[in-house]
């Protein structure tokens, strides 16, 4: 079953760490009320489930950023293990269709639990030239809307995108649904190896609900203090 939720934090913080000790570090000097926390498959294939209940245990929002992509029947037992953990979202691919996003908020539904789950559209690291390989006879964003769009009448809470796609999404879509923007940079911090970055409060500004964000805290000189920071930026919004 779900946690309660505490938190009302807009940031979800990427604990990409390739060590838990280190993630550990960073979660101890934090509480819940300041941030959500994201589990990805490098720190879950490192520490697993145990290490995602010790959070949930603390009182964080986990979201625990797995992306199934299988056969309904894998990805609906996957998303229910999941909430058993107590995890507070988790996603799938969109583009594994229809019948497996259904059937996966189904077996949510049917255990009973409101753990989120929402779908990544299109990876933000595709081009042109890798949607024509894949014989996808349209541009990146075109997907992406389709993508969104077939995620929200197969029943998902939201999807992930590009900030810099959550203004046209959020008209799309409408108010209810969760838009997950990871890509974003503080004003003040370097771009790393995203490309199409875009400031906290300009996310919020195009309808995130969320905004995921990793390095700019998790590798900043005084982690807190710049969550801190962020925090009261998009307060301001
Ligand atoms: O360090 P940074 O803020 O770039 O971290 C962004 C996080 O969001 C990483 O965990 C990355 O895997 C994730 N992510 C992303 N782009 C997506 C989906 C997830 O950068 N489209």
């Amino acid at each position: 079953m779900n946690n309660i939720t505490t938190n009302d934090s807009k940031v979800i913080v990427a604990l990409d760490y390739n060590n838990p000790t280190l993630a550990n570090q960073f979660v101890d000097s934090i509480s819940p009320e300041l941030c959500k926390l994201k589990v990805g498959k490098e720190l879950f294939t490192l520490s697993g489930p145990e290490f995602v209940k010790g959070l949930v245990n603390k009182g964080f929002d986990v979201f625990l950023d797995l992306k199934f992509h299988d056969i309904p029947n894998t990805v609906s037992s996957a998303v229910r293990v999941a909430a058993d953990l107590g995890v507070w979202m988790t996603d799938v691919h969109a583009s594994g269709g229809r019948r497996m996003m259904e059937g996966a908020k189904n077996a949510l539904e049917q255990c009973g639990s409101d753990m989120l789950l929402i779908a990544v559209t299109v990876l933000t690291s595709f081009d042109q030239k890798d949607m024509d390989e894949l014989g996808l006879n349209c541009s990146p964003e075109e997907q992406v809307h389709r993508l969104a769009a077939l995620a929200k009448s197969s029943g998902m809470d939201g999807v992930v995108s590009s900030a810099m796609e959550a203004q046209g999404l959020r008209q799309a879509l409408g108010e209810g649904f969760t838009l997950v923007t990871p890509g974003i940079r503080p004003a003040s911090a370097a771009g790393d190896d995203q490309r199409r970055v875009v400031t906290p409060s300009q996310a919020m500004a195009n309808g995130s609900s969320y905004l995921v964000i990793g390095r700019p805290i998790t590798q900043s000189l005084d982690p807190v203090a710049t969550l801190l920071e962020i925090n009261k930026e998009i307060s301001q919004n």
